[in-house]
């Protein structure tokens, strides 16, 4: 099962993201989880990629596509994977699909997780990212706001560069843009999921759930 989970940077695809891969056990694949990794790890791709990233421009295609590509040929992928930060533009899609035609995947599904640019906006503000493990929360969905529910770190949480509120706009921006577009595109390609983010996370995960038929 290929799954591209597809929708606004904060609309929740990380976190649907999560949950599904320990549901159904597949990997979660996150290009911009993979780019931040670079990053901190001060890597070749990382060097390139960490002003692009912080200032929430798009990384170019080349350099995404190379990178997909090498993810989805290893073999933690054959079984299926879930796909979340790409493709968002249309060659990025277009690429996608040569890929799957090479390895032989042809049973793609695409969640589109949708909400107002206001619910958004207002989510990202509160996200923050544990320093310690990596782990990004919500500060509205945390009862104890200073421990990191995953590694147990106190005060460990600060704000993604990319997560500050005029990155934030640009982001939106590109998305409405850039990566929307991209969704037209998948019209014929595969099956279409269109779930409500502004519900909980729980309902979401059922939400999906449901319409996957699982
Ligand atoms: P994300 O965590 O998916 O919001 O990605 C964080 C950032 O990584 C984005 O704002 C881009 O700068 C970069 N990035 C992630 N995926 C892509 C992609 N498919 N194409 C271009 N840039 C990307």
């Amino acid at each position: 099962m290929q799954i591209i989970i597809f929708g606004a940077p904060g609309v929740g695809k990380g976190t649907q993201a999560k949950i599904l891969s320990a549901k159904l056990n597949i990997p979660h694949i996150s290009t911009g989880d993979i780019l931040r990794e670079a990053i901190k790890n001060e890597t070749e791709l990382g060097k390139k990629a960490k002003e692009i990233v912080n200032s929430g421009k798009l990384v170019p295609d080349d350099i995404m596509e190379g990178l997909v590509k090498d993810t989805l040929s290893k073999k933690s992928s054959s079984n299926g994977f879930i796909l979340d930060g790409f493709p968002r533009t249309l060659p990025q899609a277009k690429n996608l699909e040569k890929i799957f035609r090479e390895l032989g995947f042809n049973k793609t599904i695409l969640i589109k997780i949708y909400a107002d640019d206001k619910v958004i906006i207002n989510r990202l503000s509160q996200r923050r990212m544990c320093t310690k493990c990596g782990a990004i929360v919500n500060l509205i969905n945390l009862k104890d706001t200073n421990k990191c529910p995953k590694c147990g770190a106190v005060n460990s949480f600060k704000k993604r560069k990319d997560d500050e509120e005029s990155v934030i706009l640009n982001r939106l921006n590109i998305y409405h843009k850039t990566t929307e577009p991209v969704f037209n595109f998948y019209n014929d390609k595969a099956l279409i999921i269109s779930v409500d983010g502004t519900k909980t996370i729980e309902e979401i995960t059922d939400d999906i759930l449901q319409k996957l038929n699982i």
